[in-house]
Order: structure tokens, then sequence, then C-alpha cells
């Protein structure tokens, strides 16, 4: 079925259950869930066919990533399927439980790192899933987990779709742009992120994945409108995503940071926190799940547990000392310094780092580690 012809299905099926009831109404409400509010009014407790609300559900899934969104018009997508660290009440399946999905329009892989594609064994094995985007990482990267899933959407005939920057497809009536990843680039596992801008009416909000700084500077560079009321943090809060530049460009209102209370990569950093002074910026591992609402207009913000935004007051990158910051931001104590070609990654204070073009940074050994790279002498 192509896709005019779905939503007009889906357009009739939702006039219809207004004058008989007879579609199921799926309840996206907040309130349904035990969710209190933090910025307003929980929406009525009517379903979203009714209310008319694009739902984005941040969940807590721990130091790992997966969202999912729901259009008043029934359609789904998930972006990252997290972590697999336990089989038992898995926050992804909760979710897409409560809210009594059967299938998923589009399904997005940002990247194959565990953390992003943890649990999309159990997504493909339990839902009709129409598109599957995920990136070409032109083997520069495997892992079981992530052959497993290649296998696991060849048996189940899923249709996978290796995007390039830019693309668009709808999901409802909201639009969704694909702005990275570029092609023929050299880059670390993380920049291969798939960064998706999804507008509906006049809200906006940015999906990025564990995208970087390089694939940061490649979208400012290539004039894509980054602009967006809600900003999903690159990279859990790490300090090597978020420059100031990249901020200035998306000037969210809100800011979300996916990440694990005592994580080991001290996600998220004090630098990210710095830059995201005066947004609104609420973080899974204090809020728990983030519900964001959009009716076309106006945003409203949910939180598992009541939980105000941290925020402060962010100053703009014309201020003259913000690039001396952005040199300091990398420390002997927290940092680790890989060799893009080589992959080879040394600790910040050893004598022999790489040129710096060909340089590429790190904030712990396990997160070097789990990018493929192997440790220098200078690392033990
Ligand atoms: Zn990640
Ligand atoms: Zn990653």
């Amino acid at each position: 079925m192509n896709k005019t012809k779905l939503f007009t299905v889906l357009l009739l099926c939702t006039l219809l259950s207004g004058l008989f009831s007879g579609c199921q109404s799926v309840d996206l409400s907040p309130a349904e869930n035990n969710i209190s509010s933090s910025e307003t009014a929980a929406p009525s407790a009517q379903g979203a066919d009714s209310d008319g609300l694009l739902k984005v559900e941040y969940i807590d899934v721990g130091q790992a990533d997966s969202i999912l969104i729901s259009t008043p018009t029934d359609e789904h997508m998930l972006i990252d399927a997290g972590a697999a660290e336990s089989n038992d009440a898995n926050p992804i399946e909760k979710a897409l439980e409560a809210q009594n999905i059967d299938r998923l329009d589009v399904v997005v892989a940002t990247h194959p790192h565990y953390d992003h594609i943890g649990r999309m064994d159990y997504v493909i094995e339990n839902y009709d899933i129409d598109n599957f985007y995920l990136p070409d990482v032109e083997g520069n990267y495997t892992s079981a987990t992530y052959e497993n899933m290649l296998e696991e959407l060849e048996e189940y005939n899923v249709n996978t779709i290796y995007p390039s920057a830019p693309e668009e497809f709808t999901l409802g009536e909201a639009k969704c742009e694909i702005l990275s990843p570029l092609e023929n680039q050299e880059r670390d596992c993380n920049e291969y992120s798939i960064v998706l801008r999804m507008t509906y009416g006049d809200n906006t909000f940015l999906f990025t994945g564990d995208a970087g700084r390089q694939s940061e500077y490649n979208m400012i560079d290539r004039g894509f409108d980054l602009s967006a009321d809600v900003l999903k943090v690159g990279h859990h809060g790490s300090a090597y995503s978020s420059t100031r530049e990249f901020l200035d460009e998306v000037r969210p209102e809100y800011a979300v940071i996916s990440c694990g209370e005592g994580n080991s990569y001290g996600h998220p950093h004090d630098e990210t926190m710095d830059r995201l002074r005066g947004i609104k910026t609420y973080i899974t591992k204090d809020v728990g799940d983030i519900y964001i609402t959009s009716d076309g207009e106006n945003l409203s913000v949910y939180t598992e547990n009541e939980g105000a935004p941290q925020s402060g007051e962010y100053e703009s990158a014309a201020n003259p000392t913000d690039e001396a910051e952005e040199e300091n931001a990398v420390t002997p104590e927290n940092s680790f310094v890989g060799n893009k070609n080589s992959k080879v990654v040394h600790s910040a204070d050893c004598g022999s780092l790489p040129k710096e073009e060909n340089r590429v940074y790190f904030s712990s050994l396990d997160e070097a580690e789990a990018a493929g790279y192997r440790g220098h002498s200078c690392v033990g």
C-alpha cells in the first residue's frame, strides 16, 4: 500500500471512529501512565486520535537510546532500541505494549553500537515494520549484535533503507528530514549516526543518535536548517558532541539527554551541561521517561518522576572566552585521543599523539574500545 492510500485509510478510520467508535483508539495520555507534569497540566485522558497530539517518548533505557514517536493518525516510528541488559520488563517492550502498537511504520537504527540496537531482535521478531533505516557503515564496523540484526532483517523480509543525506520521508503529517550521514566520509562509528529532523506543524524535533562534532560541522557546512524546538542531545551528553556552533544553529527550547545513572563515561559531561545553559534540559537518569507532546503549535513536557529541567543562562557563541573553553575541554584526566587511520587510542598526555587532522577524541577507554580502537602502550 502506498503512503497516500495508507494515509487515506487511516484518515477514514479516524473519521469513522468519531462516528462509531469502531477503530481502536490508542491511549497516549501520560496521565494514564502515572506521569506527572512538570511543565503544564496533563492532556485529557482521551486517546491521541481525539486530542490530535503527536507524542514523542524518550524511553529511560539507562546508558542507551530509544525514542518512540506516535502521530495522531496512528503512525509509529521507533528510533533505536536501547541495550539488551534485561529481557524481563524491558522498557522498550513496555512502551510499545502500553500503546497497543502492533506495527511500526518506521524503525531507525541510528548506528550499530550495542546501546542503540540491543533490543532490535525483539522489535524485528514482534512487529511488522514497513521501513527500516540504518547507516551503511561500509565495513568499518561490525559486532555480533549488528550481524544478528542484519540477518534478522533479511529473515523477516524487512525493507531496509541505507540513507544518504539529504533525504526525507513522512510519518503521517510529520515531515522527517535525514540530515546525516553524508556520503563518502571516513568516520568513527558514532559519526555514521542517522540524524533526523522532524517537523509537525510549527514544532520541530532533532534526533541525533551519537553524532559528534564531525557530523555537526558537516551539517552546518552543508547549510542544512538545523533549528529545532527540542534537541535529543548527541551521544548521551558527551563533550565531543553538542558544539557551541551546532547549538547556535539548533537554538532549542528543550534538550533531552538519554544516559544511565553512574555510567562509566561520566555522561553527561560538565562541558556539555555548560553549553546547554539556558536550555531546559531533561535527563533520563534523573527524571525517567520523558514525554513531549505537540498539537502542531505548542509543546508540553511530562516526566515519569517529578523532575524539573536543569537550566541556567545560555551565553551565545559570540563570547570570546568560548573558543578558549573549547580548546580546554580536552584534559589529560578525562580524555583519550584516537588515530582515525590506525585505530589506536592514546592517553591525551602521551608523547606520540597522532596529527591533529587524524585525531578523534574519547572520554574513556571503554568508549574508544566500543568504537573499535585498541589501546597504545601509553594507556596500559
Ligand atoms: Zn550511544
Ligand atoms: Zn555509539
